[in-house]
C-alpha cells in the first residue's frame, strides 16, 4: 500500500513541476513581451440603452505570443500580477488606450470614454494618480474621457482605497467597480467611496432570463445604483431578451457580444465611431 502511494506521489510530482516550469517559462516570456511589442489592445463598445449610442469602450489587453499564439489575459494577468510585471504592462495599457482615444478625438470623431482595467498591484501604488496625471497631460487627453475599472477586492483595505480613489477622482477621471456582486463590498463602503459606476458582473446577466435569482440580483443592483446616484452598466449582454430586461430595469449602459466582441482599433474606428456633426 505504501508502495502504491509512492507511485501515486511520483506520478503527481512531475506534473506539478511541469506546471511550475511552464509558469516560469511564461513569466520569462512575459518579461520580454513589452520590449518585443507583443501586446496590443482590443476595444469593446459600451452602449447607452436609451439611445443605443456608443458612449464608451473598454480596452482589453491581448498578448500575441511568438510560439503559443494568442494567450488569454485570464492566463497571463495573474502571472503578471504575482511577478510585479503588471505594473509596467499596466502603464503601457494606460498610455496606449489614452493615446488611442486622443488620436480619435483629434481625427474629428465624437468623443467617447475609454475604460481601463487596473490591477490590484497598480491600485496599491501610492504614486498611481501622479503617473496617470502625467500620462494625461503628456497626451493632452481630457480626464473626463477616462474611466478606471477596479474590483471590489481592491477596496477591502478601506483607508488605503479611500485615499487612492480620492487622489484619482481629483484628476477628474471616472471610477467604476468591475464585476460588481462577485466580491464583497459592504453597502457602507459603497455609500462612502468616491465611485461613479457599478458594472454588473456577466455571471448575473448571462442567465438572467432562466434564473429568477439572477434577475432579482440584477434588478436590485440597478435600483440600488439609481438610489446612490451611480451609473450602472451590465456586462456580458448576449441577446435581445437580456437587453429588454435591462431596459425595463432602467440600466444605463450595456456591453457584450450582442453589440460586439472586443475588436482591434482599426475595426472599432470603422464600425463604431461617428464623425462630429458641425
Ligand atoms: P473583465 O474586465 O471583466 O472584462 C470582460 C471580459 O468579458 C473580457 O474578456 C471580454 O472579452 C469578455 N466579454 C465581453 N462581453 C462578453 C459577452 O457578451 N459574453 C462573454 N462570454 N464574454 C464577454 P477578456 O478580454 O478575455 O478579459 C478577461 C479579463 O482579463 C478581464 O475581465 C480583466 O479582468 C482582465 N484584463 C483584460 N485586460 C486587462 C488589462 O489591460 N489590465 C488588467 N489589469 N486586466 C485586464
Ligand atoms: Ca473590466
Ligand atoms: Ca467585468
Ligand atoms: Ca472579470
Amino acid at each position: 500500500n505504501a508502495k502504491e502511494q509512492g507511485v501515486e506521489i511520483r506520478r503527481y510530482i512531475p506534473a506539478m513541476q511541469m506546471k511550475a516550469k511552464e509558469r516560469l517559462k511564461l513569466e520569462n516570456d512575459l518579461r520580454r513581451a513589452l520590449e518585443r511589442d507583443e501586446f496590443y489592445l482590443v476595444y469593446q463598445p459600451q452602449v447607452l440603452l436609451e439611445t443605443e449610442e456608443i458612449v464608451g469602450m473598454e480596452a482589453l489587453l491581448r498578448w500575441n505570443h511568438p510560439k503559443r499564439g494568442l494567450v488569454s489575459p485570464v492566463d497571463f494577468i495573474p502571472i503578471a500580477e504575482e511577478s510585479g510585471l503588471i505594473v509596467p504592462i499596466g502603464e503601457w495599457v494606460l498610455k496606449t488606450a489614452c493615446q488611442q482615444n486622443k488620436t480619435w478625438q483629434n481625427a474629428g470623431y465624437q468623443p467617447i470614454c475609454v475604460s481601463i482595467n487596473l490591477s490590484m498591484r497598480q491600485f496599491l501604488q501610492p504614486n498611481l494618480a501622479g503617473k496617470i496625471d502625467a500620462i494625461l497631460k503628456d497626451i493632452g487627453l481630457d480626464p473626463s474621457y477616462v474611466d478606471l475599472e477596479i474590483t471590489e477586492s481592491m477596496t477591502l483595505d478601506k483607508e488605503t482605497a479611500f485615499d487612492q480613489l480620492n487622489r484619482l477622482k481629483r484628476l477628474g477621471v471616472c471610477i467604476s467597480i468591475d464585476d460588481f456582486g462577485t466580491g464583497y463590498s459592504s453597502l457602507h463602503y459603497l455609500k462612502n467611496m468616491p465611485i461613479d459606476r457599478l458594472k454588473i458582473d456577466r455571471s448575473f446577466v448571462s442567465d438572467v432570463m432562466e434564473d429568477s435569482n439572477n434577475a432579482a440580483i440584477v434588478s436590485t443592483i440597478t435600483s440600488m445604483a439609481h438610489h446612490l446616484k451611480l451609473k450602472v452598466t451590465a456586462e456580458g449582454v448576449e441577446n435581445k431578451e437580456q437587453l429588454h430586461f435591462l431596459r425595463q430595469q432602467h440600466c444605463h449602459e450595456a456591453q457584450g457580444y450582442l453589440f460586439s466582441k472586443p475588436v482591434k482599433a482599426a475595426e472599432f474606428e470603422l464600425s463604431f465611431l461617428k464623425p462630429l456633426l458641425e
